[in-house]
């Protein structure tokens, strides 16, 4: 069986830290307002610091965030037809320690959602490039750049929507659209026009 590899953040569940920030400093971003892909980049360098304290010390992102559409139902068809894993980075630079959480979190919410996962197949690590894998499908360029896959799927985002079809190319990726453009390549063999 081929193996696909997934991603979790914008490719299967989306959003939560938008709304987290608002909440702490009752705010009213849009995710239209925000260009950065750390949304507390935003804020001043120092708010910022104390504000990732408060995120991952008190919020679980998951509990905010929404399922990206089909998402669910398109990855439970495909493991009729290939060995799933799902692969998530947890690490944060900018807090080492704290940041550990979010691999108790990003684990917990698949064995919730996702229970057709085999929970070995849940890979908590930002090496990404060294899972070896037939197809990859990430929401992130430089995730699909490297590594293992002959097929690449992105997809669409709107921080990475900048990327033309022909530079995806060159780099052997393809974009799609949503969920089910992704199942149409996969099970049914067909090229999204
Ligand atoms: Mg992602």
């Amino acid at each position: 069986m081929k193996k696909i590899m997934i991603d979790l953040d914008e490719t299967i569940v989306s959003g939560g830290y938008i709304e987290a920030l608002n909440d702490y400093f009752h705010t009213n971003y849009k995710a239209e307002d925000i260009k950065e892909y750390y949304v507390s980049n935003i804020l001043n360098p120092e708010d910022n610091d104390k504000y990732l304290d408060y995120f991952y010390q008190n919020v679980n992102v998951y509990e905010k965030s929404t399922i990206i559409p089909d998402a669910l139902e398109v990855i439970e068809e495909l493991k009729n037809y290939y060995d799933i894993y799902i692969c998530t980075a947890f690490y944060d630079k900018r807090k080492p320690e704290a940041c550990a959480i979010m691999a108790k979190h990003k684990y917990l919410w698949i064995l919730k959602n996702m229970p057709y996962i085999d929970p070995r197949k849940i890979l908590l690590t930002s090496a990404k490039e060294l899972v070896m894998c037939d197809v990859k499908i990430d929401d992130k360029v430089s995730n699909l750049k490297r590594g293992y896959g002959k097929i690449k799927l992105l997809l669409t985002q709107k921080h990475n929507e900048q990327y033309t079809k022909e530079e995806l190319a060159k780099l052997g990726i393809l974009r799609v659209k949503n969920w089910q453009e992704i199942r149409d390549i996969l099970i049914k063999g067909v090229l999204p026009q």
